[in-house]
This record gives C-alpha cells, structure tokens and sequence, in this order.
C-alpha cells in the first residue's frame, strides 16, 4: 500500500486529496469569516486580496494532482502573502509531516505557538500536530513528552491519552501504558480490558526475565482476572509454573488453553518444545503429547506436535503427525521439510523420491502464517500487538491460501 493512501470503509482515499478537502473547508470559512470577524486579537484587517485566495486555489489544485512539491511551494507563498491565515499554516505543516519533512513540520508548530495572537485552542493543536510530528519522525521521547503537555494542559483530550499509551507500548513502557489504558477506560467508556491484559502480560514477562517469578506471577493474575480469555497470558503462566519446575500444573495449564483455543495450539506446543525438560519430566510430557494428539488438531499443530515428539527421539509418533498435517495441507513447506530430513537420514530412496514429487507439486508461492485481520500485514511469526497498525489480537493465523 502506498504511504499516501488510507483506507476507510473499504474506500481508498489519497492523504493528500483528503488534506485538500480540509484546507478548501478550513480557508473557504477562513476567508470569509476573516471578511466579517478579525482574527482573535488583531487589529480589525482589510479582507484578503484575491490573488490571495487564488493562491490558495492553486496549492490545493496541486494537493488533488498529489503535486506534493508544487503544493508545498504555493502554500509557502500564501503564507508570506497573509502570515495571519494559520489554517494555510496548519495544512502546511501536515504536509510537510507527510512528505517526511520533520524538520520544517516542527517549525511550524513552533511559529504558531510562539504567536501571540493565536488562541489556545490552536496553539494547543500545534502542540498535538507537533507531538504527531516528532512521532512520525522515530523522536519518541519528545513525542511522548510533548503529549505529556497536551494532557496537562487539556487533561481530558482523549486522543492525546492515546497517542501517549500507543508511545508507552513502542517504548515498552507497559506499567504506564497500563495506567494510561485506564484513563482511557474513564474517558471513553470502552471495553479495553483485552488490551489491559496484555500489558500486564508484558510486564510479567519483564519480571520473569529479571527473576522477579512473584511479582509476575502477580501480573499474570491480574492479566487473566482482567480477561480470561488471553491466550498469552495463559501461555506464560505456564511458563511460569514451569520454570518454577511445578511441570504437572504448567502442563495441565497448557492443555486447558490446547482445549480451549485449538487455533492457537501450534503456539502451545512451540513454547513446550523450547522448554528445557529433565529426565525426570519425560513420561509426564510424552503422556502430555500422546494426550494432545487425541485432539482435534489443524496442521500447524499437527506439525507443533512433531517437533516435540522428534526432539524426544519419537520418530514414529513424529511422522505419524507429520502426515497427518500434510493430508490437510499438502503445501506445508515445513512439514514436507522436517519428513525429507526423516527419509534422507533413513536413506529411505524410494519414500524420499515420492516425497520429492509431492514437494514439486505444491511449489507454489511462500505464504506467511499469520495475517493481521486489522490492516493486513502479514509474519512469520506471532505478535499479540500487530507491528502495521498496533492493534491487539488482530494477528490471526491462516490456514488456507486465500485467508
Ligand atoms: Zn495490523
């Protein structure tokens, strides 16, 4: 998708066209409102002349031709022609912010804050539009503080509290993307408890890194007390338990959530492969997967499944649930892989040259496991957050091509 374009309702709209449609709105009731009503402080003025307006006209015919450049250029001119349209300024500054232009996005902002006859309210814009700009430009900090600003000077700007919890999540500030979560509870009265779990999954996975187990412990609590339904949360508590080397309550933990969630019983089974297990733990795990395999299971699974049985020298078991995988979805690449090793370390010839067959018969295009349901981004791997749009839960995995 191209940077300049988004998409609402199922339409696609150029950013710069819909920045026009704003700045004709903005400088049509601008320009007329500046005939009758003087700008907040200044001097009763002269209406504009009309090369003025032509001006305008000419900036935003360059914006829907997404002339960029041109537009830029014009509203430059206007801006010297009448330094009091601040709308021209505004526009000006987002498209420079869109161009990728930081630098000159910013000094707008700072020209109209450092006006004195701008009211609050637009100067309390440009330290938003601001904000955005440091945003967009990777200055985080400044981003996060110059909303920090804007909250305390409009503490009930609701977009501002979520742009400031989107930077905390970027920085990995989930203590106070979970606060600020809440403030956006009170102030919008939306069901974000989905969210608030995650953040304290997030956090509780910091504390086990750090060795704080208690203190995680804690938090994933509160994570599934917040919504029970969060398979992460659930995925870590096991880990914790497991960690903890309590393996009969991590396992039973992971085999409610297999029960539970069979969509995500690929992730399951990948954590358990990762875990280090003792000798000990064997018969309790292999009795755990033989359980599992009973199950109703999609191929990614099924595949999960494998590997875990392999790592265990159960190659029989190993292979049985590597075909059973490959009769649902033949072009799993990762399968047909995991059985040639199988065969090739056999020197089974005749069960690998079939192989081969069935492996040139589903060459087809590589497709990505999961796809974002939210904005489409599509990876290799899970995320809880999609990294395209920041949304929870939208990274969903696809079992079909046309997903
Ligand atoms: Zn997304």
């Amino acid at each position: 998708m191209d940077v300049s374009t988004l998409h609402i309702g199922g339409i696609e709209l150029n950013i710069f066209a819909l920045l026009g449609i704003t700045a004709i709105l903005g400088l049509v009731l601008g320009y007329f409102l500046g005939k009758r009503i003087p700008f907040t402080g200044s001097s009763p003025k002269q209406s504009n002349p009309p090369e003025d307006y032509s001006v305008f006209l000419e900036g935003i015919q360059y914006i829907l031709a997404n002339e960029t450049d041109q537009a830029i250029e014009t509203f430059s001119r206007a801006v010297q022609i009448n330094s009091e349209t601040i709308e021209t300024y505004v526009t000006l500054g987002n498209l420079f912010r869109v161009k990728g232009e930081i630098d000159r996005a910013i000094r707008i902002r700072q020209s109209i804050l450092l006006r004195e006859k701008v009211d609050q309210a637009t100067k309390l814009q440009a330290l938003f539009d601001m904000g955005m700009d440091y945003k967009q430009g990777g200055f985080l900090q400044r981003a996060i503080s110059t909303f920090e600003e804007v909250i305390r000077r409009a503490p009930k700007r609701l977009d501002a509290y979520k742009e400031l919890e989107d930077l905390c999540e970027d920085t990995h500030d989930w203590q106070r993307a979970y606060e600020l979560q809440k403030e956006i509870r009170k102030l919008s009265n939306t069901n974000n408890q989905h969210i608030m779990a995650h953040l304290k999954t997030e956090q509780a996975k910091v504390e086990m890194e750090r060795g704080n187990l208690d203190s995680a412990h804690g938090n994933l609590k509160k994570a599934l007390s917040m919504d029970s339904t969060c398979v992460d949360a659930s995925l870590q508590l096991g880990s914790l338990y497991w960690l903890k080397n309590r393996k009969r309550k991590a396992l039973a933990i992971w085999k409610k959530l297999i029960k539970n969630n069979p969509r995500w019983a690929h992730v399951i089974l990948l954590r358990l492969e990762a875990q280090d297990g003792m000798p000990s733990d064997e018969t309790m795990v292999l009795e755990f997967l033989e359980n599992v395999a009973e199950e109703s299971l999609d191929p990614l699974a099924r595949l999960a499944l494998a590997r875990c049985f392999m790592k265990r020298d159960k190659r029989e078991q190993g292979l049985a649930s590597l075909r059973r995988a490959l009769e649902i979805k033949p072009d799993l690449r990762e399968a047909r892989k995991i059985l040639g090793e199988v065969l090739l370390e056999r020197g089974d010839e005749r069960a690998l040259l079939s192989e081969y067959r069935l492996l040139l018969d589903h060459l087809g295009p590589v497709t990505k496991c999961y796809r974002c349901q939210q904005c489409g981004l599509e990876s290799d791997k899970i995320v809880w957050r999609c990294p395209g749009c920041h949304s929870w839960d939208t990274v969903q995995p696809r079992m079909i091509a046309s997903d």
